[in-house]
C-alpha cells in the first residue's frame, strides 16, 4: 500500500527511497545496484523497499464516499 516509513527490524528509515528505487530501476539498473545506489545496505531494509507493492493509487478508486454513492443511487432507483 504505502511504502513504511522505517524498517520493520533495524528502524532504518525507508519511507524516502521507494521513488529513487523506481526511478533508478526505469534507468536501467537491477534491483541490487539500485539497492546500493540508495544506500540500502541490509538485507532487512532491502526486503522492505523490494518487497513493496505500491496499491495506493488502485485502492483510491474506491473510496467508502464512492460506495455510499452507490448505494443511494441504487436505493433511489429501487424506489421509483
Ligand atoms: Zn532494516
Amino acid at each position: 500500500m504505502i511504502i513504511p516509513i522505517r524498517c520493520f527490524s533495524c528502524g532504518k528509515v525507508t519511507g524516502d527511497l521507494w521513488e529513487k528505487f523506481v526511478r533508478l530501476l526505469d534507468e536501467g539498473y537491477s534491483d541490487g545496484e539500485a539497492m546500493d545506489k540508495i544506500g540500502c545496505k541490509r538485507y532487512c531494509c532491502r526486503r522492505m523497499v523490494m518487497t513493496h507493492v505500491d496499491l495506493i493509487e488502485k485502492l483510491l478508486k474506491y473510496t467508502p464516499t464512492g460506495r455510499n454513492e452507490k448505494k443511494l443511487e441504487m436505493s433511489r432507483t429501487a424506489g421509483q
